[in-house]
């Protein structure tokens, strides 16, 4: 708050003192020097966060930092430097410094607790079989994957994402998934379910990068929101829209459906950074450019 409007009286300075003289200019380049140093040269937002989420780091340097022994490169975007890291599920709670490779620059972040439910699911034994198949499941895999290796670099979202489809929240965010009495997959999205043909709707602005039939997820639409963030959209009865079309947020691009490893009409939901998939409640709520 206060440097909020430490810099706003600089900008009105900078306002009454703008003129074409040198003097003019110098004391421009003064009040700029300091409003720079004003703005912390690192940041992470959220500052708390939890395992399955993911933190927004912001430098108006070029650098890298360090988080859990991996290396990020902070990416150029609209004359500042940026990354989405995803929080593994596996880390521990407690208090972490984001560093900058050089060791310069540091934020703190904690990393706070979460109990994740166990959800017990018994399918038919043919369903059950459909996960037995690794051929076809690698072959989407790349498909997936292809989709979500290249990302606009600028966002093209604007404030919040929204709920893509009316329903009921069937299946939250992280669940242990034990399928016919084994351990399966950890279930990264979210599952919203309602009739067969009920609308489903872009979350937020971006471009189509899949729109395909796949195997386990069935007719299935990835939507690059810029920044490395994504959505995806599975089950679907019905596509209406194609690979590399531009989307608005809000917009319909398909139907609920029971496509593909499904017992029933429902929308999976799911959030990644790159190949990661995240928590997609924070991006509900606000914009990651307002995270806290
Ligand atoms: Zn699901």
């Amino acid at each position: 708050m206060l440097q909020s409007m430490v810099g706003f009286v600089l900008m009105a300075a900078l306002t009454l003192v703008s003129g074409t003289s040198t003097y003019a200019k110098e004391i421009m380049e003064d009040v700029h020097a300091y409003y720079q140093q004003q703005q912390p040269p690192l940041s992470v937002m959220p500052g708390n966060t939890y395992p399955g989420d993911v933190i927004f780091v912001r430098s108006n340097r070029a650098m890298s930092v360090t988080l859990f022994a991996q290396t990020y490169r902070l990416q150029p975007s609209r004359g500042e430097y940026i990354r989405m890291i995803p929080i593994p599920f596996n880390a521990k709670p407690g208090t972490y410094k984001v560093m900058s490779s050089d060791k310069q620059f540091a934020a703190s972040l904690t990393i706070s607790p979460k109990k994740f439910a166990v959800d017990v699911l018994n399918v038919s034994n043919d369903l059950n079989e459909m996960r037995q198949d690794t051929k076809r499941i690698n072959a989407d895999q790349k498909k997936i994957n292809a989709a979500r290796s290249r990302s606009a670099s600028v966002p093209y979202f604007t404030g919040a994402f929204i709920q893509p489809a009316a329903g009921t929240l069937t299946t939250p965010y992280g669940y242990q998934r034990v399928v016919n009495g084994v351990p399966a997959n950890r279930h990264a999205a979210i599952d919203i379910a309602n009739k067969t043909g009920t609308s489903i709707y872009a979350s937020n602005n971006g471009k189509v990068v899949l729109a395909d039939s796949l195997y386990l997820t069935g007719n299935t639409i990835i939507i690059d929101h810029g920044m490395n963030i994504f959505s995806i959209y599975a089950h679907l009865s019905k596509l209406e829209v194609v690979t590399g079309q531009e989307v608005a947020q809000g917009q319909q691009i398909g139907r609920m459906g029971t496509t593909g490893f499904s017992t029933g009409p429902h929308l999976h939901y799911g959030m990644l950074i790159g190949n990661t998939y995240v928590n997609p409640q924070p991006f509900f709520e606000a914009s990651p450019f307002q995270w806290k």
